[in-house]
């Protein structure tokens, strides 16, 4: 049994030559940018011709407690079950951002021997994609007031600028800032903000262009602002697209790694799904679809978050329908929804498990309703007795859901060899995928609809303030997008609190942000910040390096 860190498991894995593991998928030579001996970039354009072909298997979960249920740990080692069973698959991530890295989670490749590695690089500075991305969207934040401190040609109303700076950080402080202060030879004063990197636009569009042409064509529709008589202000009108997307030339190529048992792994673009869409970049989906049968990805949170923005933004784009999709269920957030405490969720409660099945049924019954059949993983931790397990295993039965006790974390691949079979058995049936709402539905409807057929709630309230917003959005013609829901991951609600699978509440939308370049409308609800604060004791006071320059305290 596994007692080790996860860092302490990376350290000891031998990891293969970047080029082995290419080769592996039938990464031409000269596609292949070696970052080093384990890390490399891959060039698409050499890719061109080669037709899209693997099934994606999307991984998503029940509503998470705050340490995560394991949704990347399973999809490395449901695709490390399929390697063992002789198929052609690669997994597709998204990368890590530092804000929790210091923050709570410590890491995000994976745990125990169902790892993406080297561990230590992906989680720090990874190939530099989130630099380049903070780059580009300070960049245009840097126009955009040099713009105005030069004359202002285009007229930009300096209170209207919706555009923020950002940092890959949680940095509560810089939620609200004035800058531009130190007299006429120092910029022009006006309030500006910075979000945390994952929530900028520029991540956004990166995660859902399809190529370099398409990156320009996107980030040129970004609206900025509007001007003193509320035209909207593109980054077009600012010409600044050709320079933004220099930035991001190398970034946009999808990062190649590899598992602890050698599948090939693309990990690119990281969007949270409680402020974001939060699934890796399409060209990451698109281009391991190209390179094997099966594509193993994840969208982060439960179903009503990353797994419903995934169906109604990713697919739309990508081209792609979900052939099959897994939901992460743990004994410790079953029995979590059934009202027991954080700190006694490992004695052993089959009543609360019983209780808080409510939660996994309604995420069984959303990816249902969009025409998937899901398979439950089980992810099984040491303190889950055999009691709390046979419930959930019974259940599932009853009720004709496919499940599958799911042993990756401690025994790599060989531990989610069932659970591989469930999905090739999915893998095998057709499948009536849609969205589950209409692009030329109202901006209402679609808010209503999730709100109604995602979350189990009522109707949808709106603050005067997203009134007004909705007016422009209505009077820009912006209403045909998809809308992209900041919603809390702790509950369908929008209140963290209401646990288990709560019925007649209202959502309240506090803001509605209109992404012109990503082509959605972001709507926020509750207290949900796009710049999150650290806690109390964060990840970061366990952090260190050794001499010899290795980490200590990711985990
Ligand atoms: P998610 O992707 O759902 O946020 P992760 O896969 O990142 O979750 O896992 C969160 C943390 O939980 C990681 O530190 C991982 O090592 C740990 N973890 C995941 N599965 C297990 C398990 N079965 N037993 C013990 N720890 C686990």
């Amino acid at each position: 049994m596994s007692h080790l860190s996860d860092l302490e498991i990376a350290k000891q894995s031998t990891l293969r030559p970047i080029n082995e593991i290419a080769e592996k998928v039938g990464i031409p030579h000269d596609s292949l940018e070696p970052y080093g001996h384990y890390k490399g970039k891959v060039d698409i354009t050499k890719l061109k011709d080669i037709k899209e072909k693997g099934k994606v298997v999307l991984v998503t979960a029940l509503s998470p407690t705050p340490a995560g249920e394991g949704k990347s740990t399973v999809t490395v080692g449901l695709a490390d079950a399929f390697n063992q069973l002789n198929k052609n698959v690669m997994v597709a991530l998204r990368e890590p951002s530092l804000g929790p890295v210091f923050g709570m989670k410590g890491g995000a490749t994976g745990g125990g021997y169902a790892q993406v590695l080297p561990m230590e690089e992906i989680n720090l500075h990874f190939n530099g994609d989130l630099h380049a991305i903070t780059t580009a969207n300070n960049a245009l934040s840097a126009f955009i007031d040099n713009h105005i401190y030069q004359g202002n040609e285009l007229n930009i109303d300096s209170r209207r600028i919706e555009w923020k700076r950002v940092l890959d950080m949680n940095d509560r402080e810089l939620r609200q800032v004035v800058v531009g202060l130190g007299g006429p030879t120092r910029g022009v004063p006006r309030e500006d903000g910075f979000d945390i990197t994952v929530a900028s636009e520029i991540m956004a569009v990166f995660c859902l262009s399809n190529g370099i042409k398409d990156l320009k064509e996107n980030l040129a529709n970004i609206t900025i602002g509007y001007t003193v008589d509320r035209k909207p202000v593109t980054v077009r009108d600012l010409k600044v697209e050709g320079a933004l997307t220099l930035i991001l030339k190398d970034a946009i190529k999808p990062n190649i790694i590899q598992t602890i048992e050698g599948t090939p792994a693309f990990v690119h673009g990281g969007p949270f799904a409680n402020i974001a869409h939060g699934c890796n970049s399409i060209i990451a989906t698109n281009t391991a679809r190209k390179l094997a049968d099966i594509v193993v990805t994840e969208s982060g949170f439960g179903s009503d978050l990353g797994a419903e923005k995934f169906m109604d933004i990713k697919t739309r784009k990508a081209g792609f329908d979900p052939s099959a999709v897994v939901i992460v269920a743990t004994i410790r957030a079953l029995k979590m929804h059934g009202g027991v405490e954080k700190n006694e969720l490992k004695s052993e409660n089959v009543e609360a498990v019983k209780k808080g099945i409510i939660n996994l049924e309604r995420h069984i019954q959303n990816i249902k309703q969009f025409g998937v059949e899901p398979v439950v993983a089980i992810n099984a931790f040491i303190h889950d007795t055999k009691e709390e397990v046979q419930y959930v295993l019974d259940w599932c039965k009853e009720h004709e859901i496919k499940v599958a006790l799911t042993e990756v974390w401690e025994k790599g691949g060989k531990g989610g060899i069932d659970l591989a079979k469930e999905v090739l058995r999915v893998l095998e049936k057709p499948q009536q995928f849609s969205p589950i709402y209409d692009l030329d539905m109202s901006i209402e409807d679609k808010l209503e609809t999730i709100v109604q057929k995602v979350y189990g709630g009522r109707s949808v309230k709106f603050s005067d303030k997203a009134i007004k917003q909705l007016k422009t959005i209505k009077e820009n013609g912006w209403d045909k997008y998809p809308v992209c829901m900041a919603k809390t991951q702790y509950s369908f609600t929008d209140d963290p609190k209401q646990i288990g699978a709560p019925s007649d509440f209202d959502i309240t939308i506090r803001e509605l942000s209109p992404r012109t370049g990503a082509g959605f409308i972001v709507a926020l609800t509750g207290d949900i910040m796009t710049m999150p604060g650290l806690p109390k004791k964060p990840a970061a006071l366990n952090m260190d390096v050794n001499e010899d320059g290795s980490a200590v305290g990711l985990f």
